[in-house]
């Protein structure tokens, strides 16, 4: 009997994919693989290869696990659904409850919140302590101390942390280290050659590069990333195929972005330095070979009114995130750092003056004029 219209409609005449050549990877946008028989499902149990179901393993998001992991100089990567995952699941895949962990008081407020919240409530308790004195995390290691958390670059005053010092000091107490190497990217800096063990990106950020996707990115060495794969795995922070695809694509670029966007912010940084209406200019002036990053993080001078100066702008604008190919800037005070007490703003130096700049990929000519232009405007 021919089929009925309605199961004509589910069972279309496929096209031959073995016939295709794709110069890219498709999108692999389903949420589950099919196997012709019995034998070839028990095969993929045996470990021969292919996929079964998206949340335990697809295409997209495994290409872009391996891809990060290829410019880091580590033998593998787990793609996952945002940054914050990927931190939790290189954690969790190293520290168990009634373990402690050692993080940078500065570190990135969702990460802050991360350990200081939801792992305490599981069992695992940080101390944070500032990393610019090394003497001062030495005296914080306990008994169960299981890791050291920091950033290679801090977020907003772009602290470059001493990564060899750290991994010394990690490696004399038998303890893991967890870089999060989201600002510097792995064109400035790759934490994992340095003797680190797990290396953590928001691929949000400089490894999309376009401001259109949600994801992150954890590498280090097979064993550690195998048990991370499992949490990501258990937990469901799986990354969709359609972002893990879109960030393959950003990072195709990241060597040209981040050359441009650091030249950029070098210049800009420069000239912001000489600006009479700046009370500081925070930028690691000299720290690497390859140029200092793309972001610039000023205090504006006692003359200058904060919110004047954002509303003068112009074609830059405020938005909470950073590492686009268009200059923002955000205000750390009253987003990023909002949750932070006031006083570890205070003693971090995270005032309403301060304002965070993500420098982007136009002339560097016209981005310093409407720097200087709203500085101008918004003299009190
Ligand atoms: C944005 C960011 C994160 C969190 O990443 P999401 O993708 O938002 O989950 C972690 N660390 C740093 C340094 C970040 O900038």
């Amino acid at each position: 009997m021919e089929k009925k219209f309605e199961t004509v409609l589910l069972h279309p005449v496929k096209v031959n994919e073995k016939s295709i050549k794709s110069k890219v990877t498709p999108i692999y946008q389903t949420s589950a693989f099919v196997f012709k028989d019995l034998e070839e499902l028990e095969g993929y149990y045996q470990g021969e290869g292919n996929y079964l179901y998206s949340r335990t393993g697809n295409p997209n998001p495994d290409e872009l696990g391996a891809a990060v992991a290829a410019i880091e100089g580590a033998p593998a990567g787990i793609a996952t659904s945002s940054g914050l995952s990927a931190i939790l699941a290189g954690v969790l895949a190293v520290v168990k409850s009634g373990e402690h962990i050692i993080a940078a008081e500065d570190l990135y407020g969702g990460s802050f919140h991360l350990l200081k919240e939801e792992l305490h409530n599981l069992g695992i308790e940080t101390t944070f302590v500032s990393f610019t004195d090394l003497a001062e995390v030495e005296k914080s290691i306990q008994e169960n101390t299981k890791m050291l958390y920091t950033e290679s670059i801090t977020n907003p005053l772009l602290r470059v942390e001493d990564l060899h010092g750290v991994v010394q000091l990690a490696k004399k107490h038998h303890l893991l280290t967890l870089i999060d190497n989201t600002f510097a990217t792995p064109f400035h800096c790759n934490p994992y050659e340095l003797g680190v063990d797990l290396v953590v990106h928001s691929a949000t950020k400089y490894i999309g590069g376009h401001s259109d996707v949600t994801a992150g990115v954890l590498v280090g060495r097979d064993e550690l990333i195998a048990k991370a794969r499992a949490k990501v795995v258990n937990l469901g922070a799986n990354v969709s195929p359609f972002e893990a695809w879109l960030t393959s694509r950003g990072l195709k670029t990241l060597a040209l972005r981040m050359k441009c966007q650091s030249q950029n912010a070098q210049q800009l940084a420069e000239a912001l330095n000489r600006n009479p209406n700046i009370e500081k200019v925070y930028y690691p002036f000299a720290e690497s070979h390859t140029g200092y990053g793309a972001m610039v993080t000023i205090k504006l001078g006692t003359q200058v009114d904060t919110s004047a100066f954002f509303k003068s702008l112009s074609w830059v604008k405020i938005a909470p995130t950073l590492a686009g190919v268009e200059t923002t800037v955000s205000h750390p005070l009253t987003t990023s750092h909002r949750a932070l007490p006031k006083e570890v703003c205070d003693e971090l130096g995270i005032t309403m003056e301060v304002v965070r700049i993500s420098v982007g990929i136009e002339h560097p000519d016209d981005i310093i004029q409407v720097f200087t232009e709203a500085l101008e405007k918004a003299l009190k």
